[in-house]
């Protein structure tokens, strides 16, 4: 991987965030369970059940030796407990699962960063150790917000008290990379509540923050409530207000924005993430979760019972194969890698890609025309406007 620096370029300043190297690798693990399921949640999640966890167990341990080849001659620079939430999930299962990794042909980086995700309801000192003492260095913990009221309407089981102490748990066992996630354009969220939320950011431990906006999907609670519920969310003009004061917040306390939704301190990026957005290869395990090899997507059974089944059959558990055509996934990652506030080396892009195609070139050239890109020498990155655009310029991209 590349280090981490301020480049300048004429006027142009951006970090230089690490650039995948062939034969990097990141694993992914799908950890279902949750105690009860959040108002706006629309990820696979069953009900946490030990007898279920025993189950997910032996399936994992079988998946990762059923795709131990995939591995061969890769090196492993990043694992994320996904899911769900995964910190439900035995500490010895984790270690089981990490030392049958590392047992693989596989190279492990030495920096290699292996997150967990958690809730600030359970959180405890010695479960974090633990977790620290199998080798998992860095927390993402779901916040979303610190208004009582609006956790309660989300569903959430945790009030702003918990939050800050499960923040002053995980930072006093060590663990030295933390990030939160925070959302705003919640129904009945105010300017005010969303304010005060980041007032508490100076006095918070995390150095990395994932800031999203809250979209009611299918098959949630909410969605059951649409019509009363969209009523009640910021209107557009207040989200961007909100979103400009979450930016200036973070930035004033030093939170880089380095993607459209994540913000680093001292160049903590997510390596996981950074994979996601420069098209590193990765391998998914569990039920639902995806993968992206060989320039081909995948995603395993969204069931939890037939996951199990088919790999204790020693069966592929894919269900989804992504077979799209090569120049819409040029297009698409183009969109994706689009998302780096540091932009696209065009030279870089094309040595993996291919030359960026003529149809592809007028759509650029429009938007660098319509300043919502700006190209500078061999570089191409949302302008500021076009990052409040990003959507629709992805859509005009793709
Ligand atoms: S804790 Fe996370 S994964 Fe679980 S129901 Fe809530 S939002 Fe979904």
């Amino acid at each position: 991987m590349t280090h981490f620096l301020i480049k300048i370029v004429g006027k142009e300043e951006f970090l230089k965030i690490p650039t995948p190297t062939i034969g990097d690798i990141s694993l992914y693990f799908h950890l279902p369970f949750c105690k009860k399921k959040c108002h706006y949640c629309h990820f696979f999640v069953i009900k946490d059940d030990e007898s279920k966890q025993e189950a997910l167990f032996k399936a994992l341990i079988n998946e990762v030796s059923q795709k131990k080849n995939l591995l061969e001659n890769k090196k492993i620079v990043s694992i994320y407990f996904g899911g769900g939430t995964p910190y439900l999930f035995k500490t010895k299962f984790f270690k089981e699962i990490i030392q049958k990794i590392y047992t693989l042909k596989a190279k492990i980086a030495s920096e290699i960063e292996i997150t967990i995700e958690t809730n600030p309801e359970d959180i405890n000192i010695e479960k974090v150790k633990a977790l620290k003492d199998i080798g998992i260095n860095r927390f993402s913990v779901g916040i979303q917000t610190l208004d009582n009221k609006l956790l309660q309407i989300l569903g959430r089981s945790h009030d702003r008290l918990k939050i800050l102490n499960s923040l002053d748990m995980i930072h006093h066992s060590g663990i030295k990379n933390v990030s939160i996630d925070l959302m705003y354009e919640i129904p009945y969220q105010s300017t005010d509540s969303w304010y005060k939320t980041l007032s508490y950011i100076p006095s918070m431990t995390m150095n990395h923050i994932s800031l999203y906006n809250l979209t009611i999907e299918p098959n949630t609670a909410f969605f059951r409530q649409k019509d009363k519920l969209i009523k009640m969310k910021p209107s557009d003009k207040i989200a961007k207000k909100m979103l400009i004061k979450a930016i200036e917040t973070f930035d004033a306390n030093n939170f880089k924005r380095y993607e459209i939704s994540a913000f680093a301190k001292n160049s903590s990026f997510s390596m996981h993430n950074i994979g996601y957005w420069l098209y590193r290869p990765f391998i998914g395990y569990g039920p639902s979760a995806f993968s992206y090899y060989n320039g081909i997507r995948s995603q395993n059974v969204c069931n939890f019972e037939k996951y199990i089944q088919l790999i204790n059959q020693q069966k592929n558990a894919q269900d989804f194969i992504d077979d799209v055509s090569y120049s819409k996934k040029v297009k698409e990652a183009l969109a994706v890698s689009l998302r780096l506030i540091e932009g696209i080396d065009i030279n870089d892009f094309e040595k993996k890609w291919g030359k960026i195609p003529s149809d592809l070139e007028v759509v650029l050239n429009n938007l660098c025309q319509s300043n919502h890109l700006i190209r500078f020498k061999n570089r191409i990155k949302l302008s500021s406007l076009g990052l409040l655009f990003y959507d629709s310029i992805a859509t005009e991209i793709i």
